[in-house]
């Protein structure tokens, strides 16, 4: 069974549209005010350069930013 997160906009009528990770495919988690709790951020993190698209917080911390350093660090390679 799959459990469904609903996101409490506040607004009546307005609708937020939660994305899915571009990398696990679950739904991008929407990221709280601390202080307001109001939502704010629900678009997650650029993927690059894993892909092109959106991704979660945990695929951020252990997929997108490994992999970008990894890249950083071949590139500046020089061979020496
Ligand atoms: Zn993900």
């Amino acid at each position: 069974m799959k459990k469904n997160k609903k996101v409490n906009s506040g607004d009546a009528g307005k609708e937020l549209q939660v994305q899915n990770c571009s990398i696990c495919c679950h739904p991008i988690d929407p990221h709280y005010h601390p202080i307001t709790g109001e939502l704010f951020w629900i678009e997650g993190h650029n993927a690059q350069p894993v892909n092109d698209g959106r991704c979660c917080s945990i695929c951020n911390d252990t997929i997108v930013l490994p992999e970008r350093n990894n890249r950083l660090s071949t590139e500046t390679k020089t061979g020496g």
